[in-house]
């Protein structure tokens, strides 16, 4: 899943997993979770975490390489890759792994939307980076060398972009629909070059 910050990959990456029935390894929750342990790589992470800043790929990589090497029946992976180099990184060790990406899910959602979801979860959960500076900082982040590995997945043909303005309810429905017509695909012809899925105009296109 590659989405900016408060656009839902937490809450669809959940969903989606319990639907595919595996797990739902999530990048942000293994370093939080190494913070909050205050573990080696928590304290060599947390100011980067708190700030808002990219994490170093070398340390990120093998936390989720280790945690994809006990996931055989598949996964669906949130936060990561988050860099042209990790995009690659990932890619070689899959294939080291005989595995590959079956789909990359882009979930699109406005900066003003971004900014209120994010300030609103600031208020719920008190995450340390979901302060009104930091925030803007990691939407800008994004845009700058995250969002631009969308185009390497949409030539492999295997993004799917979903609008994920609506209700979470809608999104997740969106999502799975989507997502079930890729297994399809694949189940029929799992070699056979793929084209990329964009649903972001239906919303638009259907008036809903
Ligand atoms: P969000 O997408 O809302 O920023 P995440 O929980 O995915 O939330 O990530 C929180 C923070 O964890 C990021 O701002 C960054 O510091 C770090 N992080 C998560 N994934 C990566 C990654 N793949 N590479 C570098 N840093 C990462």
């Amino acid at each position: 899943m590659i989405a900016p910050p408060g656009a839902g990959k937490g809450t669809q990456g959940a969903v989606l997993a319990e639907h595919l029935g595996v797990p739902h390894i999530a990048s942000g929750d293994l370093l939080r979770d190494h913070v909050a342990r205050r573990t080696e790589i928590g304290r060599s992470v947390q100011q980067f975490v708190e700030r808002g800043e990219l994490v170093p790929d070398d340390v990120v990589l093998e936390m989720v390489r280790s945690a994809l090497l006990v996931a055989d029946d598949g996964y669906v992976l949130d936060g990561v890759p988050r860099t042209m180099a990790q995009a690659r990184a990932l890619y070689d060790a899959a294939l080291e792994m005989d595995a590959t990406a079956d789909v990359a899910l882009h979930l699109q959602v406005g900066e003003a939307e971004l900014v209120r979801r994010l300030l609103a979860r600031a208020e719920e959960q008190g995450r340390a980076d979901d302060t009104d500076e930091v925030i803007r900082h990691r939407l800008a982040l994004y845009d700058e060398v995250t969002h631009p590995i969308l185009d390497w997945y949409d030539e492999r043909g295997i993004l799917v972009s979903v609008d994920a303005e609506p209700s979470a309810d809608d999104v997740s429905r969106h999502v799975i629909t989507a997502l079930e017509v890729v297994r399809q695909i694949i189940a029929g012809n799992p070699d056979a070059p793929r084209t990329a899925i964009n649903l972001t105009g239906l919303g638009k296109a259907f008036g809903a």
